[in-house]
């Protein structure tokens, strides 16, 4: 357990805008790790004022990436997500995972040596990932941006099918790539607006996310302004332009027939976020859940299935159609039930399936830092392609794997 003592004489409630008690209380959430022998803490549980995933490392602050909200029904969550805004941003929410990338100065670093510190991957929890910080660096050169923002948080996701974590495969994407999507102050979590954000990722060559469009979150007319006051009527149109939530559900519409995931709506100061998904990516997590039944949280199916049905009624869907996404809801929980099932029966074991391809270290640091989290991973191929080492792997999965061979052992239940 920490020593609240040492790290409030190290400033970390300061830099956290917190007092010298809330701090106790948030040191007996915070989890001690290293990495290549620099110790660290992270909040590992989610904290009221304090996101999961901040971490104290050497002096310096990493806060986590804030809980973004999700509405099921576009038309009413729309304008109660963002009651103090005009206008929202939408973005392409993108299926891999989260990371926050920072610059840390060590301890033993003054910068007067030219050593500018260790640019530093974060997963979503707060761990360093030894993994993505060495292929960062190949993908994308951010030296330049942490030269001008030494305390930027550049926040993006790390998406395509060679992914240790979530893999999905995504047209334009042949191995694994980044793409931001925010970009905070490191310290206070504030974001830059959304605006300036693309700009600035612009101007030092990073990839982004897409941005759809920037709509009025109100139907014209009737939008609410700051002060409370009626926005006069431009008078386009009698109904009045279409409203975020009408946009939302027209990009949703294109994005689910090609099997992407969904967007992100933002106010345009990057403070408030909103999220909405397609059904292809509710039924595509429920299939890839069931098809490791004993491993997935019952909520995590229970969530995706409400989510359809919320879909199916706000998008006013005939007979016919609801009935068409039964049958996708169906085949996405009873046929990778049933593939499972039949893979143990024939003596196989089933898992999460995962290929890397990066150098022979990154690799390595990857392997152990999962068999280092208590994980069983299985190396099932090991290749060497054009000096990089790709290997495919298996974590491990226990229970659906123990529990499918019981039932079929004829274990009553
Ligand atoms: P949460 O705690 O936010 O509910 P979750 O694990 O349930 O997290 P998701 O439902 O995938 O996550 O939604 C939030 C995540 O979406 C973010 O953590 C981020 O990694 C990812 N994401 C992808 N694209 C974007 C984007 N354009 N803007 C913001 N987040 C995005």
């Amino acid at each position: 357990p920490p020593d609240p003592d040492a790290l409030l004489a190290e400033g970390y409630h300061r830099r956290l805008g917190m007092g010298e008690s809330a701090f106790r209380q948030l040191a007996e959430y915070l989890e001690r790790r290293e990495y290549e022998g620099r110790p660290y803490w992270h909040v590992s549980d989610y904290r009221r004022g304090i996101e999961r995933g901040t971490v104290l490392i050497e002096g310096t602050v990493v806060r986590g990436f804030p809980k973004v909200p999700r509405t099921l029904v576009l038309e009413t969550g729309v304008p109660e997500g963002f009651p103090d805004h005009d206008a929202v941003a939408v973005e392409e929410k993108l299926n891999g995972y989260n990371v926050r990338v920072a610059r840390i100065v060590g301890d033993g670093d003054d910068g007067d040596d030219g050593d500018d510190g260790d640019v530093l991957a974060f997963t979503r929890s707060g761990l360093i990932c030894p993994f993505t910080t060495r292929v960062l660096e190949r993908l994308v050169d951010l030296e330049p941006l942490f030269d001008a923002f030494p305390d930027a948080m550049v926040c993006g996701e790390m998406i395509g099918p060679e992914n240790p974590y979530t893999a999905h495969e995504y047209a334009d994407v042949d191995s694994l790539a980044f793409r931001a999507f925010d970009w905070r102050d490191r310290e206070s979590g504030d974001p830059l607006p959304v605006r300036e954000r693309r700009e600035r990722y612009e101007r030092f060559d990073v990839p982004q996310t897409r941005l759809f469009g920037i709509y009025d979150v109100a139907e014209s007319g009737r939008s609410p302004t700051t002060d409370g006051s009626e926005r006069e009527d431009r008078g386009d149109s009698p109904k009045g332009e279409p409203t975020a939530a009408d946009e939302v559900r027209r990009i949703i519409e294109r994005l689910d027939e090609r099997g992407r995931e969904g967007v992100v709506m933002k106010s345009l100061d990057g403070r408030e976020q909103l999220k909405y998904t397609t059904s292809a990516a509710n039924v595509g997590d429920l299939a890839y859940a069931f098809s490791l039944p004993f491993d997935y949280g019952q909520a995590f199916m229970f969530r995706r299935l409400i989510r359809e049905a919320f879909q199916s009624v706000e998008w006013n869907e005939s007979d016919e159609e609801a009935r068409e996404r039964a049958h996708d809801l169906g085949e996405a929980i009873l046929i990778s039930m049933r593939d499972t099932i039949e893979t143990v029966a024939e003596g196989e074991s089933v898992g999460e399936r995962h290929t890397v391809r990066a150098s022979p270290e990154a690799v390595d640091a990857l392997l152990e830092h999962l068999r280092g989290q208590g994980l069983r991973i299985e190396v099932e191929s090991d290749e060497r392609e054009d000096g990089d080492r790709v290997v495919t792997f298996c974590k491990r999965t226990q229970s659906t794997n123990d529990k499918t061979r019981n039932y079929l052992e004829g274990q009553v239940v």
